[in-house]
């Protein structure tokens, strides 16, 4: 017998059929004698129709009520599902974040985990309860609701596999693993056997959706098994099958570079003629800070004429607020103008052989030099190196570093 955790994401859940789909496979869990809480997300489309409702509404909406409205999505897949769990003869209940409770800081839209009571959850599924958890959704100090950023299910299920000390956190997806980069847009990627928790969190935070960056820091600290496979598969869980996400030395053949992500959620900024000066920077990413535009790569021009450009990146759902953050402060650094940049895609290479080995960056930019591709903004870490560049080339970019790097299937 052992304690599971089973994530369901969107696609798994998208209607009545792959619900009853779903609750097939929990069931067999538990005939299995596995005590079995079930995370499940919205059904696939809904959380963007409902985070969409509110830009429309307004774009620089209260984070409270922006909760309270994407929230809903998981409370009608979890019900759903709990029901047809019952009408296969299965004992289940489900559970939102605040019956739990899951208690999150009260950073909305964003939220962190902080605790989860797992008592009666495991008093339940002691006595054969399925429990049935929305994803996503948490409760602040204040007894308002909190959702844990896109993909947050993953992160629910994590913390929930943690606080129930479960032997086991299968995430079922639409892919049936993790591969070497989007098996969407690369029909050519591989499925890994195994990923470090480490190449999964670095691959995670550059793009790679198959899961949330949060889930595997949490999974990393808290040594939860997690495993990523298909819910349109029939295969049990195995050892062997999807992906299992492990400690770096469970790994033997470590390959200098294991995946390329990329992203498209980011809007480049440039501001345009500031004066060179000490605190420039700081007052310029101190008001972005302030109104939680989170910024990712940066790149400062050097000065001919005591003034310079700072071209920086934000998330697109931040680019409302880090306009209002700039313009705020234009009278303190005089900038000559805002320029704004969406039609750009970051790709990654991600790999910890890069710590031992050169030339992984020139390899990059000599294939998409070959490809024509212009480069406008790098950023480097001890294994990953990103670029910036123009959207449209995203595929041709992917699918010209995996040929590089050596990655493709053969
Ligand atoms: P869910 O709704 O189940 O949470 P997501 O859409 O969030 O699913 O994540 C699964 C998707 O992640 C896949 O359909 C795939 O297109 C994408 N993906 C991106 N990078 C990878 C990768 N390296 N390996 C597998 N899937 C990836
Ligand atoms: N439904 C939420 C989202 O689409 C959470 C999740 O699916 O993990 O972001
Ligand atoms: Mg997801």
């Amino acid at each position: 017998m052992a304690r599971i955790v089973m994530k369901f994401g969107g696609t798994s859940v998208a209607d009545l059929d792959r619900i009853r789909n779903v609750a097939a496979r929990v069931k067999r869990e538990v005939e299995h004698g596995n005590q079995v809480a079930v995370v499940v997300s919205a059904m696939s489309g809904v959380t963007n129709q409902l985070v969409k409702w509110c830009s429309e509404l307004s774009p620089l909406h209260d984070a409270r009520e922006y909760d309270a409205v994407v929230a809903t999505g998981e409370q009608v897949t979890a019900g759903l599902l709990a029901i047809c769990l019952q009408e296969q003869g299965v004992d289940a209940r489900s559970w939102q974040g605040w019956q739990i409770p899951l208690r999150t800081d009260t950073a909305h839209g964003k939220a962190r985990i902080q605790s989860i009571e797992g008592d009666e959850l495991i008093r339940r599924m002691e006595i054969n309860q399925v429990a049935v958890l929305a994803g996503f959704q948490g409760i602040a100090p204040d007894n308002r609701i909190t959702t844990l950023g896109r993909g947050g299910s993953d992160t629910s299920a994590v913390a929930l596999a943690a606080a129930l000390k479960a032997d086991r956190c299968d995430i079922y997806t639409d892919v049936d693993g993790v591969y070497t980069t989007d098996p969407r847009i690369v029909p050519k990627a591989r499925k890994l056997a195994k990923i470090s928790y480490e190449e999964m969190l670095e691959l995670a935070s550059v793009g790679a959706k198959v899961l949330q960056t949060r889930s595997v820091e949490l999974a990393m600290n808290e040594r939860v098994r997690v495993r990523v496979l298909s819910s349109f598969t029939d295969a049990l869980p195995g050892e062997d099958t999807g992906t299992l996400v492990v400690d770096e030395d469970e790994i033997v053949e470590k390959e200098t570079v294991s995946g390329i992500a990329y992203s498209r959620d980011e809007a480049k900024i440039t501001v345009r003629r500031v004066p060179d000066r000490p605190g420039i920077a700081a007052t310029i990413f101190g008001a972005l800070a302030e109104q939680n535009a989170n910024v990712d790569m940066i790149v400062q021009n050097i000065s001919a004429d005591g003034t310079t450009d700072m071209t920086f990146t934000v998330g697109k759902a931040d680019l409302p607020r880090a306009r209002t953050a700039l313009a705020a402060i234009r009278n303190q650094i005089n900038y000559a103008e805002l320029l704004e940049d969406t039609d750009v895609a970051k790709i990654s290479v991600v790999g910890v052989g890069m710590r031992s080995h050169a030339g992984v960056a020139n390899t990059m930019f000599s294939a998409l030099a070959e490809k024509a591709i212009n480069i406008q903004v790098i950023s480097t870490s001890e294994i990953k190196v990103s670029v910036l560049i123009a959207a449209e080339y995203t595929e041709l970019a992917v699918r010209a570093l995996h040929t590089a790097y050596g990655l493709d299937a053969v």
